[in-house]
């Protein structure tokens, strides 16, 4: 597998992964072929997800810039076509008590409406756009995993009641059981009433027609193999031509080469995730699991299992996998994952699964992501550090890198929209301590005591 930390790039005109997702999004849409003369251009884009599809829309909706995006393999090949497809109001890792410490309440506030919008916006593009992507109904659950964890489920739920005015309800293991799923591993959830799942690929592919409708061009098979200067060109070589651009947006997130930008270099940490999907439940499973919510359900984990139904019936489960790309298809990975639904789901403990894939997720060293213009007059610009929360985040964070790319500055004084990535310290040794973490975090979600933490998902302010 590509490991962003190691090899020099994600390769040429690479098929998807064998993800449920590529397996069930039908046709890919036409896009503009690969680049195959030079060019001039005002803006390029590297990178066909969420984050560079959303900036080309809006640079050609909204500010008459017909960009040109640069995709080193297809549309969604990156996390966007194999992501968990929960659309949660989220953004990074950082949790808003957290935020508030750093911060102060009013900015937090401030960020969380940015969060907020986020959520909002692929909800109305969805809607508004008519966007084929089996968009769920809304519900998150986090489930506690353990007994002890209701404590937190209930201080949570005070916190966002007291603070935000949210009110996100408290359900015991009974609620569970009669209006969501029996299992194991449900001590009783904290039900959030917006954040929703959709077909990850699909709803690029939808970013894709919709953007290149708007005017945007969009290039599969076109790797950008090196970066040259040029007077006030930006060029950036692909293997078909070279594309003179005044300003370039790099959306390339968890899989950013290491030598892409010197302004990205160690700034990122890409961390594999994996994901099984089943087979479909019979009824007879079905009646037996009680599964009845199409909620996405996360669980209280600090190594978190995400997991949901989809629209067929099959079940979807995602979790932390291997720590380099070399070890990424070791079956262990979905073993531990195919034991984990067994045992959230005695019920299911015959079932197995039909898909499986992984993919990189960027950490940032701050927990937030950055919406950031390198220089002054904005020849380079990139939005990145999503963590596992990207699907809603990183179209809001296009919209500003459009925004970014015009001058417009109006609600940019935000940490997330106008500060750097951070350098990650002693970067060579990021791994070392992923390993050691990843013993940590294991022992104290399965044994420990833990401090108060917060879902990924945030509190609507009223
Ligand atoms: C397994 C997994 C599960 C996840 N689940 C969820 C979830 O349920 N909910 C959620 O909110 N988030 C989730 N995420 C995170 C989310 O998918 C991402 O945050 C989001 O898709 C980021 O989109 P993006 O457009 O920024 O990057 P990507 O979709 O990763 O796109 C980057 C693109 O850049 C291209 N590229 C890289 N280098 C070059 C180059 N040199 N030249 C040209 N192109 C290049 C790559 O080929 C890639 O297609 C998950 C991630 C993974 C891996």
């Amino acid at each position: 597998m590509y490991d962003p930390l190691i090899s020099a790039g994600p390769g040429n005109g690479e098929p998807h992964t064998t993800s449920y997702w590529a397996a069930s999004a039908g046709p890919e849409p036409q896009d503009d072929g690969p680049i195959n003369s030079d060019r001039t251009v005002e803006v390029a884009i590297i990178g066909a997800g969420y984050t560079g599809l959303a900036a080309g829309l809006y640079l050609a909706r909204e500010h008459g810039i017909e960009a040109c995006v640069l995709e080193a393999n297809r549309t969604g090949w990156g996390c966007s076509g194999r992501n968990g497809g929960f659309a949660l109001k989220a953004g990074g890792r950082l949790s808003y008590q957290k935020m508030i410490k750093r911060w102060g309440e009013p900015m937090a506030r401030r960020v969380f409406d940015e969060i907020v919008e986020g959520l909002d916006r692929v909800r109305d593009l969805i809607r508004t756009e008519n966007i084929d992507c089996d968009a769920q109904p809304e519900g998150h659950l986090w489930v506690a995993h353990r007994p002890e964890m209701m404590q937190q489920i209930e201080s949570e739920a005070r916190f966002l009641r007291d603070h935000f005015g949210y009110q996100a309800d408290v359900l015991s293991a009974s609620d569970l059981v009669s209006n969501h799923f029996s299992g194991d591993e449900a001590y009783g959830a904290l039900r959030f009433q917006d954040g929703f799942g959709v077909h990850p690929l699909k709803l690029a592919y939808g970013y894709q027609r919709l953007a290149r409708a708007a005017g945007c061009k969009v290039h599969g098979s076109s790797p950008v193999i090196d970066w040259q200067q040029d007077g006030e060109y930006q060029v950036l070589v692909t293997p078909g031509g070279r594309v003179r651009a005044k300003k370039v947006i790099c959306a390339t997130n968890g899989y950013t080469p290491p030598s892409l930008h010197p302004k990205l270099k160690n700034r990122t940490f890409p961390v594999l995730s994996n994901v099984i999907v089943t087979r479909p439940l019979t009824e007879q499973e079905l009646s037996d699991s009680r599964f009845q919510s199409s909620d996405v359900i996360t669980d209280t984990r600090t190594l978190r299992f995400y997991y949901r139904k989809l629209p067929d019936n099959r079940l979807l489960i995602g979790g932390r996998s291997a720590i380099t790309g070399q070890d990424a298809d070791n079956p262990r990975h979905n073993q531990t994952l195919i034991e984990a639904l067994q045992r959230k789901f005695p019920a299911l403990d015959q079932i197995s699964y039909d898909y499986n894939w992984g993919g990189w997720v960027c950490i940032s060293y701050d927990d937030i992501p950055h919406v950031f213009q390198t220089d002054p007059s904005g020849k380079v610009l990139y939005a990145m550090g999503y963590g596992g929360s990207g699907v809603s985040f990183s179209v809001q964070a296009g919209k500003r890198l459009a925004e970014k790319v015009v001058g417009i500055t109006d609600g940019h004084d935000l940490p997330i929209l106008n500060s750097p990535l951070p350098k990650f310290p002693f970067a060579p040794f990021r791994r070392l301590g992923q390993r050691a973490l990843y013993h940590y975090y294991y022992h104290r979600d399965e044994h420990g005591r833990r401090q108060l933490v917060t879902p990924s998902q945030h509190p609507k302010r009223a």
